[in-house]
């Protein structure tokens, strides 16, 4: 996994560090970024700043077959490439080096095809940022909400930068994962971490709901293999396998620092369409225009949607960034460990102690998963990892069990009392 590197760095250099990396006290939190950019629309406590809240997709069901959801996010980009609008798309796509996947740039529509659907994997922007950096064109930056924000960052003490990147496009984002991920997933598919060529995260599957989805991998000169998700171990996100710590210390779900994101929208009534809906939330009137254009011209569907309906709509992601963060602060703190200033108060109220233990467990199965892959690598043993991670899992869903039966329980007390009353 990318880590920083801080050997040899002066303090002058430290300091600059400091104020550009989006975890850290010395730079200006979500709130304030947007609030200086987009300071004049309606603001919710969970989406951020927002001029308009869709569902959608494209209506070419062949474009969104190749896409991860509905597709809007590829489409939006080549959106900006054609009406030259920016020069170029910097986001994640397939490496064709030493690692799976890396940030790229795509000048083309063609070149922004190639590399669809989402990249659950560890990358870096360095190398891409000084390949550009004073080349005299114009860029848009994909990335998950943390990534966006550092380039905020960036660009404020960086005049080049801020003149190049002109469009900050978000992805929601439930956690990043490391390259383990896709080591683990291909192992259990019967493909060896140093045979691993290529995955594909998100392979639609007509037979299920949208969330349902399979993974393929490939193996160099095999046949790719097919697997749910959900049938993986480690496939649920819930787990948190591979969840690198800082995520541990994120309160931003919808990218609030970008002029559009783009999710999943992971709300009954578009999960029962196996073909994949987006939630979209523009903070620019211009997104919104080109958004509209689609519309207009028979290339997008999209309904609105409250800010209740896009918040329940990640609803996992608010449990894990608001409860769960105050939860995992105030351990820290009462640990006697530093942490760093967020928008959530750190403490336990309110948090039922079911919950509680299943923030707990699950911040201790993201160590796990990391520690004990580590461990399979070495052994060459998948069984490495898999055994103590079953065990962890099983720990979880006992915890969640008991919660779960518990309100069940609290509900059925509620209706007597209420029959009663
Ligand atoms: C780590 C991660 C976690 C996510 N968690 C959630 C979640 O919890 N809930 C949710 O609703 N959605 C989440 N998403 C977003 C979701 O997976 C889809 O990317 C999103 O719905 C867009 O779908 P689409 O069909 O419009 O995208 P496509 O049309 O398939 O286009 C995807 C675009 O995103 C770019 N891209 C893919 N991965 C990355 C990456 N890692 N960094 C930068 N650019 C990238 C691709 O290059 C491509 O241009 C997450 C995405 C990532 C990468």
């Amino acid at each position: 996994m990318h880590q920083a590197d801080l050997t040899g760095a002066t303090p002058a250099q430290i300091r600059q560090a400091d104020s550009v990396c989006p975890f850290s006290d010395a730079s200006k939190d979500e709130d304030r970024i947007a609030a200086e950019r987009y300071g004049d629309l309606p603001s919710d406590s969970r989406i951020g700043r927002y001029g308009s809240i869709h569902a959608g997709r494209l209506t070419d069901d062949a474009r969104v077959m190749g896409s991860s959801s509905g597709g809007l996010t590829s489409w939006f980009l080549g959106e900006l490439l054609d009406r030259r609008l920016v020069d170029g798309v910097i986001h994640v796509g397939r490496d064709g080096g030493r690692e799976l996947f890396g940030y790229t740039i795509s000048r083309s529509a063609e070149d922004l095809l190639a590399s669809r659907k989402s990249m659950y994997y560890s990358t870096t922007l360095a190398e891409v940022v000084r390949e550009v950096r004073g080349d005299g064109l114009t860029y848009a930056i994909v990335g998950v909400p943390c990534f966006i924000t550092a380039m905020r960052h960036l660009a404020e003490v960086d005049a080049d930068l801020r003149a190049q990147f002109t469009w900050h496009v978000g992805l929601v984002c439930g956690h990043l994962k490391s390259q383990f991920f896709a080591e683990s997933l291909a192992w259990q598919a019967g493909v060896r971490p140093e045979h691993l060529e290529a995955i594909d995260f998100r392979v639609k599957n007509p037979s299920r709901r949208s969330y349902s989805y399979d993974y393929e991998v490939r193996a160099h000169g095999r046949l790719p293999r097919r697997r749910r998700t959900l049938s993986a171990l480690d496939g649920s996100w819930g787990y948190g396998a591979f969840q690198p710590a800082a995520c541990n210390f994120c309160d931003d779900v919808f990218a609030e620092t970008s002029d559009i994101v783009f999710g999943d929208a992971w709300l009954p009534r578009y999960t029962d369409d196996w073909r994949g809906t987006n939630v979209v939330v523009t903070r620019r009137a211009d997104a919104d225009l080109i958004l509209a254009e689609g519309v207009d011209d028979g290339t997008v569907l999209l309904e609105p949607l409250t800010p209740d309906l896009a918040a329940q709509s990640q609803a996992g992601n608010f449990r894990h960034r608001r409860d769960g963060l105050r939860v995992r602060l105030a351990d820290d703190l009462a640990a006697g460990l530093s942490v760093p200033r967020k928008r959530v108060v750190p403490g336990y109220e309110g948090v039922s102690a079911d919950r509680m233990a299943l923030i707990r467990q699950r911040r201790a199965m993201s160590v796990l998963s990391f520690e004990a892959f580590a461990r399979s690598k070495q052994t060459r043993r998948l069984s490495s990892y898999t055994r103590p991670m079953r065990a962890a899992i099983a720990r979880y869903r006992k915890v969640e069990s008991a919660g779960q039966s518990l309100s069940t329980r609290a509900r059925a007390k509620l209706r007597s009392l209420l029959r009663r009353g």
